[in-house]
């Protein structure tokens, strides 16, 4: 599955939005009941309204929706990088997930200390960006010096990875996380195997009161213009208010949401967010039993979207049967949708389209 990492400086609500991402109605649908895989490590139903629709229409009796894990990263202070705070296994943590949602205090509260007296959430970004330049800089340096006797002996791949290497040192030591180094479509495996903290695509997520999440402040404006320059998302999000929706059902949380002033929870916007940075889209199984959402990420062929259901199904594939999502809208389901020649049979090289209803036939 696709793992983001939530990181931030102490008390800027990681732990409030966390917890409430993990405790949400959503997250403990009746199919999968959220589960605690360590006290950090939540895992959460992706909210899609479309995959609703296509069970209604099939009158499936289950619904089970695609799922994205979120790790609560704390200990992340100035000098982290030097092994200060919980150091190294913080950025062990980090090393492993696809993308960081980075929430910053856009909030103004006497009584919630703030680490360095005052809030300024562009600042805590480059405090934050800095360690991880650091910790980079400092394993860049280490991985080249292990790969100099390999270099000698001419070693194809130890000539790439150090290539690459050389390539987010200079970046780092430009001032540049290394996530803006332009790389080749060939080096695009390698680099991602180098793991790279600042190579890591970032949310940031604006932290802001209950009385400003909908139309958030001049903190939120300033990450807001900060992300642009930089090419990174931002949402907008009160974990307070995150965290009293989560002990709502959704009748009482659509209430409170619209006198809130919000159409839809944060949490939502976050998670989309989170798929959107990550270029997933999301392909659809529909039938009696259950309809069913399954993540890929942008540009997966059919025989590899089959492979994420069952490793069988991507060996063995021979066609997937193919339904746009609007089509099977419109066409009230899948018998009127073959009736009007929606279905299509796409072979091995179809690539998935967001949205896609599919049926695979392959050879066991
Ligand atoms: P963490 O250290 O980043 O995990 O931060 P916490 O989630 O533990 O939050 C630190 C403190 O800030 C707690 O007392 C929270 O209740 C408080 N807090 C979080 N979000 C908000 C907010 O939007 N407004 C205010 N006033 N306090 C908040």
């Amino acid at each position: 599955g696709f793992k983001m990492g939530i990181v931030g400086l102490p008390n800027v609500g990681k732990s409030t939005l966390f917890n409430a991402l993990t405790r949400t109605a959503a997250a403990q649908a009746a199919n999968f009941p959220f589960c605690t895989i360590e006290p950090n490590v939540g895992e959460v139903n992706v909210p899609d309204a479309r995959l609703d629709a296509l069970a209604r229409i099939a009158s499936s009796k289950q619904i089970i929706p695609t799922r994205m894990t979120f790790v609560d990263i704390a200990g992340l202070v100035k000098g982290a990088s030097k092994g200060e705070g919980l150091g190294n296994q913080f950025l062990a943590n980090i090393r492993e997930t696809d993308a960081i949602a980075h929430v910053l205090r856009c909030f103004e509260d006497g009584d919630v200390t703030h680490v360095d007296g005052r809030v300024d959430p562009v600042a805590d970004a480059e405090t934050i960006e800095t360690e991880l330049m650091l910790a980079d800089l400092e394993s860049i340096e280490k991985r080249r010096a292990g790969l100099v006797r390999k270099l000698k002996g001419n070693d194809k791949e130890a000539q790439q990875q150090d290539r690459l290497l050389a390539d987010a040192q200079a970046a780092i030591e430009d001032g540049r996380p290394a996530r803006t180094v332009d790389v080749d479509a060939e080096d695009r495996r390698a680099w991602k195997l180098l793991q790279l903290l600042t190579s890591k695509p970032v949310l940031y997520v604006c932290n802001v009161s209950e009385e400003e999440a909908a139309t958030g402040n001049a903190h939120s404006e300033a990450v807001a213009a900060m992300a642009a320059a930089q090419g990174n998302a931002h949402v907008l999000i009160s974990a307070r208010i995150e965290e009293e929706i989560s002990q709502l059902d959704a009748e009482e949380s659509e209430m409170f949401l619209s006198e809130m002033g919000l159409e839809e929870p944060g949490l939502d916007r976050l998670i989309r967010a989170g798929y959107a940075l990550l270029h997933l889209e999301t392909y659809f199984t529909v039938g009696p039993k259950e309809a069913r959402a399954w993540t890929i990420r942008e540009g997966t062929s059919a025989p590899q979207a089959a492979g994420v259901i069952h490793g069988d199904f991507e060996k063995g594939f021979i066609r997937a049967e193919t339904i746009a999502f609007d089509d099977f809208v419109a066409c009230k389901g899948e018998a009127g949708a073959k009736e009007a020649g929606k279905m299509r049979a796409e072979g091995k090289a179809y690539i998935v389209k967001d949205g896609d209803v599919l049926h695979f036939l392959f050879n066991t």
